[in-house]
């Protein structure tokens, strides 16, 4: 190689004429020594973002799931667990697990009771605290952004409609001063064509505008994950939920960002 051939090589390396590499290597940069907090709902809600999470996490993002009832009511026909403490011990060691797989944080216990205590009429104070508690945890970590449920809860579920609200009341309360970003993961409309999997809910890929794209091994990491969660799934389900999630992302996390920037309008349309 002559020397001038070394010389201009080098200077389109420096000035990121290679585009791949060049890319690849800010997007990392940009990536460590963040941190991200997922709000959910239930200990195993995780896995509904579970390859997102992973991927992150291998890239040296602090991942951080928010926990927010016990799941002591999530008695299933096949695990022999009735509804109670013992079940909700269970299900926090099944979360352990999944987020030693995927590479996350200690789990972020609120220790709400399942429901909320909805059937008690004490839903109202269990909201407040909620609500208190998910400031409080903002405050505390500072994450740059923030997952949880859209507005139906990707499954339908009352509890994850109730948490992505009380996350988004929390976020749009105040200006948070180191800027963080809201984000709803979703499964596009349409994507699901298995009717066994019809039980999901999906938001049209128009409002969808950030899309992540992820790696096998993201997906042979929520398998794992789902491994952990055996009190909630059945092996054969445990087995095909993630490969359907594999299936309908394509290969790409699509999410709904909550989004308020932009210059100010006087108008409705
Ligand atoms: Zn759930």
């Amino acid at each position: 190689m002559n020397k001038l051939f070394y010389v201009s090589l080098l200077a389109l390396l420096s000035a990121g004429f290679f585009n791949a590499g060049s890319h690849t290597a800010k997007a990392i940069n940009n990536e460590a020594g963040r941190a991200i907090m997922a709000v959910v709902a239930h200990p195993d809600d995780e896995l509904l973002m579970g390859a997102l999470l992973s991927h992150y996490a291998t890239r040296g993002v602090k991942v951080h799931v928010v926990v927010a009832t016990n799941g002591a009511l999530g008695q299933t026909d096949f695990f022999k667990v009735p509804e109670g403490k013992t079940l909700a011990e269970i299900r926090r060691g099944e979360m352990s697990c999944s987020g030693n797989v995927l590479g996350l944080e200690k789990p972020i216990w609120l220790g709400l009771p399942d429901q909320l205590l909805a059937t008690e009429g004490k839903l109202q104070s269990q909201i407040d605290l909620l609500r208190y508690k998910i400031d409080s945890l903002f405050q505390l970590y500072k994450p740059n952004a923030m997952l949880t449920f859209g507005a139906a809860g990707m499954t339908g579920h009352p509890d994850h409609r109730l948490i992505g609200n009380v996350v988004t009341e929390v976020f749009e309360s105040k200006s948070w001063p180191w800027k963080p970003k809201l984000f709803y993961p979703a499964l596009p409309t349409g994507s699901i064509n298995d009717k066994s999997w019809a039980t999901y809910l999906t938001v049209d890929s128009s409002h969808l505008t950030v899309r992540i794209g992820l790696d096998s091994i993201d997906y042979a990491r929520l398998g794992q994950a789902y491994q952990c969660h055996k009190s909630q799934y059945r092996e054969s389900v445990r087995i095909k939920l993630p490969l359907f999630m594999k299936r309908v992302q394509k290969g790409q996390v699509m999410l709904r960002p909550f989004s308020s920037t932009g210059p100010l309008k006087n108008s409705l349309f």
